[in-house]
C-alpha cells in the first residue's frame, strides 16, 4: 500500500476526517469499500472440524465461522462487488460425517445464487482415516501403499490422519463421483475446485497391486511389441519390469537425473495415472453440467521438477481443467531483497494461455497486477470468464490498483490473445528426467526473456505441430529431444524460422541416452559445439547455438528447488543472449521498451475490439519509473486511431501522443508506479 493510501485507512480506521477531494475514483471506492469490508466474513472453504483437529486455529474461528454463511453477511459480499465465493464442502472426512457442513454451504449457496454470485465448492483430495474409515470400512483397501506396503499420508505440518487414496483407484473415483453429484444436484454449484492433487515424491510412490498391473498395462500399449520391448528394456516382456526400491544406498534425492528405462517410464505413468483421474472428474462434471468450472491445484512452472517429484505434467490435462492456482512454498512475487531476483508466476501464466487454463491468484500487489498483465481469462459458458480481477482471492483486496482491475476487467483483459516473437521449448525427456541442468538452463532463457521484455510462450512436445505462429524456438539446455521433435525443428527452420540453442541440447536421444553427433549442429555442418555463439542460415532459416547461458550466482540447489527463486538473476551473458536473439528473428522484436530490465511487458491483441493491449509490470516497488519510450509492431490493418493509458493513478484514460515511423508504433508511456495500460485502437477497414 503506497504512503497516501495507508495514510487514508488510518483516517478511516481511527475515524478521523479527512477530505475526500483530490482523491483518484479508485482510491475513493477503495476507502469505501474496504470501511464496508471491516465486518465481512470471508467464507473459509475448511470445514470448521477441520480448523479444530489441525489446530493452530484462533480461540473467536467457530464465532466467526457460524456468520458466514448468514445472509447479511452474504448480502454484504455481493455489495462489495463478489462475483463468486469458494464455500467448504468435502475436505475428505466422509460425507456422513460432513453432512452437516455441507448442508451450510447448500443453504448458503441458495443465498448466493438470489443474490446474483456464484458458488464454487472445494473437494479435498486425501481420506480422513480417523472418521471416513468408520462411515467407510472399505477405504482402507483405497489407500496409496508405498514399496514397503505403508500408507502415504498428507505431509504438511502433523496431518498424517489424512492418507491419499491411489489414483487407480475405481473406487475412491465412484465416492468421489457421488460427492460431486451432491455438488451438482443440491448446491447446484458453478464451480468445483479440486485440492490435494499431487501425487508424493519418490520413496512415496504408490506401489499397490493396482498401480503394478496399470503400469504393466500403460507399457504394454507403449510398447506393443516384443522389439520395442528389448530396444527399450532389453527384456522380451515388460511383465518382468520393476520399478526401482529405494534404500539408504539408493536415495531418490541423490539423483541428477533419471536415466533408468523404468523409472523414466514409471515417472510417465505416475503423471497419466494422476491426469487420467483429474480427467474423469472433469469429464463427469461436464456429462452433467457443462456449465460447472472445474479447476486443480496442479500449482504452476518453477525450477522444480515437479513432473519428477508430484507427477504434475500440465498438458496431460489439455481439455480437462478451467483453472489452477499456484498454491506454493519457496517463492515470493517481487525483486527478491537480496539478489535482485525477479520472481514471479510469468512462467506459469505463459504455459497456461497455450493450455487454455485460467490460474487463480490473487495476493494485493505485485502478484495482482502480474496477474492481470499475463492471466488468461478462460471462459466457460455459463461460467462466464475467470475474471482475474474477480477470481476468489483477488475480489477479497480492496486497494486502488484492485478496483482499477474489477473496472476494467470484462472490457480489455477478456477475448485476448498473445502476441508472440518466440516461444521456449520445454520437451519432456530433457525436463521430466532431468532433476537439476535443465531446469536451471531453461529457468535463466526464460529470465532473460521476461526481463528483457521478449514477447514469448512456453510450449510443450505436444505444441511443437503449430510452431508457425513463431519467429524464434528457443531450445536452453534441453539435452534429451527426440528424432521426431528435432525434425519438427529442422522443417520449422527450413521454412524460415529460427532455432535458438543452448549447452548441450539435443546431446542426448528421448532415454537420455548419448548420442553419437548432436543433430542440430550437425544441420550447421558442426561437429563439435563451439565455444562461441555461432549463427548459421539453413535453408530459409537460421540456426543458432549459444554455448551457455551463464548463471551470475553460483547455482547452489535447495531441497526440490534446483534453482531456488532468489538465484533468478538474469544471466551473466543476458545482453549477449538477448542481443543475438534480437538480431536473428526474421521480422524483428514486436515490442521494444526503454524501461528498466525489472519491468516486464505482456502485449496481447483483442480482436473483437481491434485493440493491442499492453501491460507493464514494474516489479521494483521502491521506485517509480520515469518516462520511457515504447515501439511496437502494429497488429491489426488500417490506422491507428490512438493510443490510451490506463493507470489506477488515473481517473479516466489518458490519450498519448504517437508516430508510425518505419512500421513501427512510437509512443512515450508516462512515468509510473506499478503497473500501466496502453490500449493502441485502430480504425474499422
Ligand atoms: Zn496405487
Amino acid at each position: 500500500m503506497d504512503r497516501k493510501l495507508l495514510l487514508l485507512s488510518a483516517a478511516v480506521l481511527f475515524g478521523f476526517h479527512l477530505p475526500l477531494q483530490g482523491l483518484s475514483r479508485f482510491e475513493k471506492s477503495t476507502l469505501e469499500k474496504q470501511k464496508m469490508a471491516e465486518n465481512a466474513v470471508w467464507p473459509s472453504h475448511e470445514p470448521l472440524q477441520f480448523t479444530q483437529r489441525k489446530g493452530g486455529g484462533a480461540e473467536d474461528w467457530p464465532g466467526r465461522y457460524g456468520r458466514q454463511d448468514s445472509p447479511a453477511n452474504l448480502r454484504l459480499l455481493a455489495g462489495l462487488g463478489a462475483r463468486y465465493e469458494r464455500l467448504h464442502f468435502y475436505k475428505g472426512f466422509g460425507l456422513q460425517f460432513e453432512m452437516p457442513e455441507i448442508r451450510k454451504s447448500m443453504k448458503a449457496a441458495g443465498l448466493m445464487h438470489g443474490l446474483g454470485m456464484k458458488v464454487s465448492l472445494y473437494v479435498g483430495g486425501t481420506m480422513f482415516i480417523e472418521t471416513f474409515y468408520r462411515e467407510t470400512p472399505e477405504a482402507v483397501n483405497w489407500e496409496q501403499r508405498d514399496q514397503y506396503g505403508r500408507p502415504v499420508p498428507y505431509i504438511v505440518d502433523t496431518q498424517t490422519f489424512r492418507h491419499f487414496a491411489c489414483p487407480n483407484e475405481p473406487a475412491y473415483r465412484n465416492y468421489i463421483k457421488r460427492v460431486l453429484d451432491i455438488g451438482i444436484d443440491s448446491v447446484k454449484t458453478d464451480q468445483f475446485f479440486f485440492d490435494n492433487y499431487l501425487l508424493q515424491a519418490e520413496p512415496k510412490s504408490c506401489r499397490c497391486e493396482r498401480c503394478m498391473a496399470a503400469f504393466h498395462d500403460f507399457l504394454r500399449k507403449k510398447y506393443p511389441t516384443e522389439e520395442e520391448v528389448r530396444k527399450r528394456f532389453g527384456y522380451p516382456s515388460v511383465d518382468w519390469i520393476k520399478v526401482s526400491e529405494w534404500d539408504t544406498y539408493n536415495r531418490p534425492e541423490d539423483l541428477a537425473s533419471i536415466d533408468d528405462p523404468a523409472l523414466q517410464e514409471w515417472i510417465a505413468f505416475r503423471c497419466a495415472s494422476l491426469a487420467d483421474q483429474c480427467g474423469e472428474y472433469y469429464e463427469y462434471i461436464k456429462g452433467r453440467n457443462p456449465h460447472i468450472s472445474v479447476g486443480f491445484n496442479l500449482k504452476g512452472l518453477y525450477s522444480q521438477n515437479r513432473i519428477w517429484y508430484n507427477a504434475v505434467y500440465h498438458p496431460l490435462y489439455s481439455g480437462h481443467c478451467d483453472f489452477f492456482c499456484f498454491d506454493i512454498d519457496g517463492m515470493t512475487p517481487g525483486l527478491d531483497p537480496r539478489t535482485g531476483a525477479l520472481v514471479g508466476e510469468i512462467r506459469s501464466y505463459k504455459m497456461a494461455r497455450r493450455l487454455d487454463f485460467a490460474c487463480e491468484d490473487g495476493d494485493p500487489g505485485i502478484e495482482l497486477a502480474e496477474q492481470m498483465a499475463f492471466s488468461n481469462q478462460k471462459y466457460v459458458e455459463g461460467f462466464g470468464f475467470h475474471g482475474a480481477g474477480y477470481n476468489h482471492y483477488a475480489q477479497r483486496v480492496f486497494s486502488p490498483l484492485a478496483e482499477f482491475f474489477r473496472e476494467y476487467n470484462d472490457r480489455y483483459y477478456t477475448g485476448t490473445d498473445n502476441i508472440t516473437d518466440c516461444a521456449v521449448l520445454r520437451s519432456w525427456p530433457s525436463m521430466a528426467y532431468s532433476v537439476g541442468a535443465a531446469w536451471v538452463a531453461a529457468t535463466l532463457a526464460e529470465q532473460v526473456l521476461i526481463q528483457h521484455r521478449v514477447l514469448f510462450d512456453i510450449i510443450s512436445d505436444e505444441q511443437t505441430a503449430r510452431l508457425e505462429r513463431y519467429q524464434c524456438v528457443i531450445l536452453p539446455g534441453q539435452e534429451s529431444l527426440s528424432m521426431e521433435i528435432i525434425d519438427r525443428l529442422a522443417a520449422f527452420a527450413r521454412a524460415g524460422g529460427t532455432l535458438v540453442f543452448t549447452g548441450s541440447t539435443a546431446d542426448y536421444n528421448q532415454y537420455r541416452q548419448r548420442r553419437t553427433a548432436n543433430p542440430l549442429l550437425a544441420l550447421m555442418g558442426l561437429e563439435r559445439p563451439p565455444a562461441v555463439t555461432t549463427v548459421r542460415s539453413y535453408e530459409k532459416g537460421m540456426l543458432v547455438y549459444i554455448p551457455e547461458i551463464v548463471p551470475a550466482l553460483p547455482v547452489t540447489p535447495q531441497g526440490r528447488w534446483a534453482l531456488p527463486c532468489e538465484q533468478w538473476v538474469l544471466p551473466s551473458n543476458h545482453g549477449e543472449i538477448y542481443q543475438t536473439l534480437a538480431a536473428s528473428l526474421p521480422r524483428g522484436l514486436s515490442l521494444t521498451a526503454g524501461a528498466p530490465l525489472t519491468t516486464a511487458a505482456e502485449m496481447l491483441n483483442r480482436k473483437e475490439s481491434r485493440e493491442t493491449i499492453l501491460h507493464f509490470v514494474n516489479y521494483d516497488q521502491q521506485y517509480r519509473l520515469a518516462p520511457f519510450e515504447a515501439r511496437l509492431t502494429p497488429q491489426f490493418k488500417g490506422v491507428v486511431r490512438s493510443v490510451e493509458l490506463f493507470s489506477p493513478e488515473l481517473d479516466q484514460p489518458q490519450k498519448l501522443e504517437f508516430s508510425l515511423t518505419e512500421g513501427k508504433l512510437a509512443f512515450t508511456v508516462p512515468g509510473m508506479g506499478m503497473y500501466s495500460m496502453i490500449v493502441v485502437s485502430y480504425g474499422s477497414l
